[in-house]
C-alpha cells in the first residue's frame, strides 16, 4: 500500500444506526471519531433518514459520512472504528444487514483499492447505495471514487428513493 509523503490520508467513513436512538448514536459516534489521535475531522454530513436494505423487519436508519484525514493505516483505521461500534453496544448477530446501534463503514481511503479478507476498500456496494452516495455528494461532490469513477456519474444510476435528509 501506498501512503503520500506528509502521511496524512483523506478517507470517507459512512455511519448508520437504527436502534437506540439512532440520530444521537450518529452524532456521538461523530465526536468520538474526531476525538480520536490520529485523525482531524474535515466535514460531516447532514444526518439522512432511510428505509432498511435487506431484512425489512427492523426500524429505518439514520445515515451521515464524514470526512476525515488520518495518519492512520487502512486496517488500523478499520479496527478504530470497530472499537467505537463496540462502545456503541455493537453485537454482530451474523444477520446480513440485520438491526444495529452503530455501523461505521470505511467507505474510501485516499485512492487505494484494497481487497483484504477483513477489508475492501472502496466499500463493497458503494455505487448502489443512495445512503452513502447522497451524503458523500454533499460534503465532496467532485470525489472520484477509485475504481468506480466520479460520485456524479454513480448517483446519475442509483435510485434516490427511500432516503430523505433530516437536518441541515
Ligand atoms: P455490514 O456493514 O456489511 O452490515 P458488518 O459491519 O458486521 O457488516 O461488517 C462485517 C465485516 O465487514 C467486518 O468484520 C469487516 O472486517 C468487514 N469489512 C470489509 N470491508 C470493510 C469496510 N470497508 N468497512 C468496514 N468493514 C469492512
Ligand atoms: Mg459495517
Amino acid at each position: 500500500m501506498n501512503y503520500p509523503a506528509n502521511g496524512f490520508v483523506t478517507a470517507y467513513i459512512g455511519l448508520g444506526s437504527n436502534l437506540a436512538s439512532p440520530a444521537e448514536q450518529i452524532i456521538t459516534a461523530c465526536q468520538r471519531i474526531s476525538a480520536t489521535p490520529d485523525i482531524i475531522q474535515l466535514a460531516c454530513s447532514s444526518l439522512y433518514h432511510s428505509e432498511p436494505m435487506g431484512p425489512q423487519n427492523q426500524p429505518d436508519y439514520v445515515n451521515a459520512v464524514m470526512a476525515i484525514r488520518t495518519t492512520l493505516a487502512p486496517l488500523p483505521l478499520l479496527h478504530c472504528l470497530q472499537t467505537i461500534e463496540q462502545l456503541h453496544g455493537r453485537t454482530r448477530t451474523g444477520e446480513r444487514w440485520g438491526a444495529r446501534t452503530l455501523d461505521l463503514d470505511l467507505l474510501i481511503y485516499g485512492e487505494q483499492q484494497i481487497d483484504l479478507p477483513e477489508l475492501t476498500i472502496p466499500h463493497v456496494g458503494i455505487g448502489e447505495r443512495a445512503f452513502v452516495l447522497l451524503p458523500l455528494y454533499e460534503i465532496a461532490p467532485n470525489l472520484i471514487v477509485p475504481g468506480y469513477g466520479t460520485l456524479t456519474g454513480l448517483l446519475d444510476h442509483c435510485p434516490l428513493t427511500n432516503i430523505k435528509r433530516l437536518t441541515p
